[in-house]
């Protein structure tokens, strides 16, 4: 059934508002009650065309754009965003179930990316190196690729898209992004306070849907590069095809990220790390904690406490400060959570924390923290990612073997060691495979300043987003070797 009074979300294309050409659309429910609270658009290629063109025509005056003033567009939109704060992470609640605290600290890290992209001029700059030879100089100039586009996951409604269009505008390019159906709101009123900065029309455009428009991206010829972030499959389906047709493609992918945790480690501050980095964003984030292996001087000790501390989190509305695990995406991705659930009992591991009974609220989509003891590597609990507030202890010997376990897995995006010995923690570094590695911090995803991205099936493709990566994937290069007579 429609709902009348629930608003049909539109595109955003050179500037205006309008209309998707599709007649699909989805609907949006708040994951907290179920309640349809917007119905977006499954857009068409031809919608996909319309902004590239837009996007075309704005790239040739926005690129001749002085980088000082491109990044001064960007102060202008970076005090728009601070001002709104408390609005936007409002909305990413409402749309994506995480709670205020999470969404508060999402909003502050997606400001952090145009803190960054603010110095354009700085890291835009090239090289040079004069006297190469008798009379010769040489020097590397950097210069925009032209319309770019990036295609976003539901769990950072706000954080991902903004690792992505302000870098990639403040470097000269123009931007078609197309968020997820699932989480669709948010963007909207990014694109307005981005208008609201002064930017000239078409310099970003919106496209909501889902397929059809990712496919319309990477087919599309004037799109010369694609920033993806998402799932697995889909990240290795985008960087295949995307560079099948010629486009430069990061993609970002799933991942499963191990903790190892040492006898020499402090106790409670380890517990309360391990509790932030696996239920925090009810798990639904690439970087959270979902295995921690621990070495058998301390495992008891250490499932005791944790076990303990699991068991005060409460599941439910992430507006009501007082929970600490808000709703689950989507109906569908609880059912998943909880087979994965009944699946670890039946293969074998020890359940110490149940979340299931959360599942059975009237309304939303809860499962609580769930906290399983005895994993071992057979176990699907163990290998897959399943994105959501299940976390499994897996009990070793020593960091040697801690080490190997984590490096068995698939994935290679985090990982994180609590120790208190500097030797053990530069093993951990030297040998671990993740592109991310923390010691004795919650979860280690890197400041803006520095590139994000991991290893194995948890990334496609060479430069990761941000940081100096960032700036290089949003640029391309030309190497002059000049004589004057
Ligand atoms: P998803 O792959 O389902 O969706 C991501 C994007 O791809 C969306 O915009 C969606 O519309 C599109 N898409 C989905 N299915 C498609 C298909 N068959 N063909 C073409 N396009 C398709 O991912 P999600 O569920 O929204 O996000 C969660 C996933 O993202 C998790 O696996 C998580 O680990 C990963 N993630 C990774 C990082 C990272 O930095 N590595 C960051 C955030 C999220």
């Amino acid at each position: 059934m429609i709902h009348t009074d629930v608003k049909k979300m539109k595109n955003h294309i050179n500037g205006e508002w309008v209309e998707s050409l599709g007649e699909a659309t989805e609907s949006v429910p708040n994951p907290a009650t179920g309640k349809i609270i917007a119905y977006v658009p499954l857009s068409t290629e031809e919608d996909v065309n319309r902004a590239v063109e837009a996007a075309q025509a704005a790239y040739t005056s926005w690129s001749k754009v002085p980088v000082p003033n491109r990044a001064r567009y960007l102060y202008k939109y970076l005090e728009l965003l601070q001002t709104h704060k408390e609005e936007l992470a409002q909305i990413i609640t409402a749309e994506n179930g995480k709670t205020l605290k999470d969404a508060r600290g999402e909003v502050q890290r997606g400001i952090e990316v145009v803190e960054l992209a603010v110095s354009a001029p700085n890291l835009m700059m090239g090289d040079a190196l004069p006297n190469i030879a008798e009379g010769i100089d040489g020097s590397i100039w950097r210069y925009p690729l032209g319309v770019v586009a990036g295609i976003t996951p539901f769990n950072f409604p706000m954080m991902v898209p903004l690792w992505m269009y302000p870098l990639a505008i403040a470097c000269g390019n123009t931007f078609v992004l197309k968020v997820s159906e699932r989480t669709p709101i948010l963007a909207e009123r990014l694109v307005d306070l981005f208008y609201a900065s002064g930017f000239p029309k078409g310099v970003l455009n919106l496209v909501h849907g889902g397929k059809e428009v990712v496919n319309g991206i990477l087919d599309h010829p004037q799109i010369a590069a694609v920033s993806f972030v998402g799932s697995e499959p889909v990240a290795k389906y985008v960087y295949e095809k995307g560079s099948a047709n010629g486009k430069r493609v990061q993609a970002l992918a799933g991942a499963k990220n191990h903790g190892v945790v040492l006898g020499d480690c402090n106790l409670e501050k380890t517990v309360q790390g391990v509790i932030g980095a696996a239920f925090g964003s009810s798990g639904e984030r690439c970087m959270a904690c979902s295995v921690v292996a621990v070495t058998e001087d301390i495992a008891d000790e250490f499932v005791a406490l944790l076990t303990e501390e699991t068991q005060k989190l409460t599941a439910g509305e992430g507006t009501n400060e007082e929970n600490f695990v808000g709703p689950l995406i989507r109906e569908s991705h609880k059912e998943r959570v909880l087979s994965y659930i009944y699946s670890g009992v039946s293969e074998g591991a020890k359940l110490l924390v149940d979340g299931r009974e959360d599942s059975k609220k009237e309304e939303g989509y809860y499962v609580g923290a769930t906290l399983f003891d005895h994993v071992t590597t057979d176990m699907k609990i163990w290998q897959d990612e399943i994105f959501a507030p299940v976390l499994s202890i897996v009990r070793i010997k020593d960091l040697q073997e801690g080490i190997e376990l984590t490096n068995q897995s698939k994935f290679a995006n985090g990982a994180v060691i609590y120790t208190s010995s500097g030797k053990s923690a530069q093993i951990f570094r030297n040998s671990i495979d993740a592109g991310m590695i923390g010691v004795n911090v919650n979860v280690p995803a890197p400041m803006a300043f520095f590139s994000f991205a991991g290893n194995k099936a948890s990334f496609y493709g060479d430069l990761g987003t941000n940081g100096k990566d960032g700036v290089q994937f949003y640029t391309r290069k030309k190497v002059v070797t000049e004589r004057w007579f």
